[in-house]
């Protein structure tokens, strides 16, 4: 679905499951050189971080209200 970076700058890849109960978002390790690559995580494996949308940011993440 997108391509998300932690703050470490660990690169995580989120994706919708659907399940009966609905739309389900998940994250997958998406560092090659990493030894979860490609698997469902729930942590930042660079940091250890619960992760959440609130602290990923995306590719073309653009912060409101920042002045250049
Ligand atoms: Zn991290």
């Amino acid at each position: 679905m997108a391509t998300l970076y932690c703050e470490c700058k660990h690169s995580i890849w989120s994706d919708l499951w659907w399940t009966e109960q609905g739309a389900e978002l998940i994250f997958l390790d998406n560092l090659p050189s990493s030894a979860s690559y490609g698997k469902q995580v729930t942590r930042c494996p660079g940091c250890g971080r619960h992760l959440t949308l609130e602290i990923l940011k995306s590719e073309n993440y653009q912060p409101y209200g920042r002045s250049r």
